[in-house]
């Protein structure tokens, strides 16, 4: 991507791995910005919400009154939620349940793997790619319900762990953690074709 065309995509700073998530982008070929305040989301074209633990990252953003200015942010432009970001973008979280941004309507369980299996990798086939990607879950959620609008683009035990809904896409693990830039260019193509 030339820098005329580099797209500003914000990343939520206030808590988790959003500094991995910068560096994943600027390789995908996007300027990445740091959000900590609704100020910071002026001028973007989308924005990541990254993984690290939403109950945290919700009682922050309620803190920093963040969750109207999100919500409306992506009644406009992308937004891409990795693990604890798929949580908040879900519209029912359970396990236990908690408050949401519900721009995606999807059901999603915290913590889903259980105890034992807190992390792991696996290889998955995205739709559209034809050759595997790694995976990195950590304390992942699982996505037990996907509504009628929702895309499945990849799945790991038979359960959806990438999906899609319009302008947004949700991942429960983590490709910022791989250095592996194909689906953060997916979610570019989204920022690059939404209008
Ligand atoms: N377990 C975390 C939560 O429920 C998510 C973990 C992650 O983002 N890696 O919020």
């Amino acid at each position: 991507m030339s820098s005329a065309v580099r797209k500003k995509v914000g990343v939520l700073a206030l808590q988790g791995d959003f500094e991995a998530h910068g560096k994943a982008l600027a390789r995908a070929g996007a300027e990445p910005v740091e959000v900590r305040s609704e100020g910071d989301l002026q001028d973007l074209d989308g924005l990541v919400i990254p993984g690290g633990e939403s109950s945290t990252m919700l009682k922050l953003l309620e803190i920093e009154n963040l969750m109207e200015p999100l919500r409306d942010f992506g009644r406009r432009r992308p937004i891409f939620g990795t693990c604890a970001g798929a949580i908040l973008l879900a519209a029912e979280v359970l396990n236990p349940s908690q408050a949401s941004l519900g721009l995606m309507d999807i059901g999603v369980e915290r913590n889903a793997y259980g105890r034992q299996l807190e992390s792991r990798i696996a290889q998955l086939r995205a739709e559209g790619q034809d050759q595997d990607l790694e995976a990195v879950f950590i304390r992942a959620p699982i996505i037990r319900r996907v509504g009628e609008d929702v895309k499945v683009l990849a799945r790991y035990q038979g359960d959806p762990v990438l999906v899609e809904q319009g302008r947004h896409m949700v991942a429960t693990f983590h490709p910022e953690l791989t250095t592996d830039s194909r689906v953060h260019r997916m979610f570019l193509e989204k920022v690059a074709t939404s209008g």
